[in-house]
């Protein structure tokens, strides 16, 4: 698998200790909320078990596989759930969890959907973040900045490939070109 990768970006190492940071900083805004914590299926799911085990307060957890069409000017209402969130909003401080931010569109809007389902309030956290994102969304907490490559690793795959490496790195261009 390390073959087909351009370079390595972000190391085990420096994963966790990024976890850690996003862990505190959320322990440290919801100390008396227990929110509930929704993994964005299946690209957040490593983060997500890391992140909810970084936060030293009680939280509870939600699942939920969104998937968004067309790209540009598509509008918020089409991103829909393909697999059904399992959790229930209603009254709770919800923090998304998501592997990475490209354009915004698959979270654009959702926030808007759970707080009409009842939720207290709706944010987001992202591990990595691209440089071109066009949808407005706010990432309350955010991992990394990276260039506008196609990464994968630590969940974040290539046709269902790579998800299982430890580390995030770059996918050489002549593998899906
Ligand atoms: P957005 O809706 O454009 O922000 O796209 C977010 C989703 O696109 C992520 O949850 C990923 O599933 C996928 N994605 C975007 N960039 C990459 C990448 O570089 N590698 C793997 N998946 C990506």
């Amino acid at each position: 698998m390390y073959n087909d990768l351009e370079k390595v970006i972000i190391n085990e190492k420096e994963i966790q200790n990024k976890v850690q940071e996003l862990g505190s900083a959320i322990a440290h805004d919801y100390m008396d909320k227990e929110p509930l914590l929704i993994c964005i299926l299946r690209g957040a799911v490593f983060f997500f078990a890391d992140l909810c085990r970084a936060i030293d307060i009680p939280v509870q957890m939600g699942f939920v596989s969104l998937s968004s069409y067309g790209h540009g000017t598509t509008s918020s209402g089409k991103v829909e759930e393909r697999q059904k969130l399992m959790a229930d909003v209603q009254g709770k401080h919800v923090i998304l969890v998501e592997d990475i931010i490209d354009t915004g569109l698959t979270l654009e809007g959702y926030g808007a959907n759970l707080m009409n389902r009842g939720a207290l309030s709706v944010k987001i956290c992202a591990l990595l973040k691209k440089p071109e994102q066009k949808h407005k969304i706010e990432i309350a907490y955010k991992g990394f900045d990276i260039e506008n490559k196609f990464v994968v690793g630590y969940g974040l795959d290539y046709a269902e490939h790579y998800r299982n490496l430890p580390y995030i790195g770059i996918l050489k261009k002549e593998i899906y070109s």
